[in-house]
């Protein structure tokens, strides 16, 4: 059994696969807490659904990329054999997760998503370090968001200090929503001299940022 907020079929509105047609399974429950979190509805509430409702659920919208998001995905161990499960039918399956759970375990065929929590989250105590020497350079992908220069210079010292820029398939710099001035961060970004990618969440510039199931 899995908690499920919703199960949508939407465009990929983050990473290297925006703009993609994309099947998400919004996973309920997150361990964390985000100052800026922009999904706290999916902390509590939830509905029980069985593994293969799931399943068809993403058979029905014919997508071939899957993401499993949360909340934190992978604090729910189903989740886990729900990877799997995508993988095995040949769905191209992303993982978004917060990073305070390990990612070990998680189908190898998965491509990882992992955010690192930058102090401004008010969270960054809480990563898991090890989840960054997982990342696998042909496939996953590292997110920071960024609230203001101070992240923006914890941004810059863990890309160095564990070589993302060459672990990982891409590195990505995203804003919080509404709170920093994007030509500042659009000028950290074309002057660092890293190769780092500056991505807006495509999402919220088509629906607005409070539209769910998007
Ligand atoms: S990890 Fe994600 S879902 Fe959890 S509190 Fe942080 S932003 Fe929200």
């Amino acid at each position: 059994m899995l908690r499920v907020t919703e199960i949508f079929r939407s465009v990929q509105g983050e990473s290297t696969h925006a703009g993609r047609p994309c099947s998400f399974v919004r996973l309920t429950g997150c361990p964390m807490r985000c100052v800026w979190c922009d999904s706290e509805y999916t902390f509590t509430g939830g509905e029980r659904m069985e593994m293969e409702a799931v399943l068809a659920r993403v058979r029905d919208f014919g997508c071939r990329l899957v993401e499993v998001t949360g909340g934190e995905p992978l604090a729910q161990r189903a989740a886990f054999e729900l990877i799997q499960r995508l993988c095995e039918e040949g769905y191209e399956v992303l993982i978004e997760t917060g990073g305070y759970v390990s990612t070990e375990g998680v189908d190898e065929r998965a491509c990882i998503i992992l955010d690192v929590k930058c102090p401004g989250s008010g969270e960054a105590e809480r990563n898991h370090w090890p989840n960054l020497e997982r990342l696998r350079a042909d496939k996953d992908e590292v997110k920071f968001v960024v609230t203001d220069r101070a992240d923006w210079e914890f941004t810059r010292e863990v890309v160095a200090r564990y070589d993302l820029t060459k672990r990982a398939r891409a590195v990505l710099v995203s804003p919080v929503w509404g709170a920093v001035d994007l030509p500042q961060l659009a000028d950290w970004v074309a002057s660092s001299g890293l190769d780092v990618r500056l991505q807006l969440q495509m999402h919220k510039q088509i629906w607005g940022a409070q539209a769910r199931g998007v």
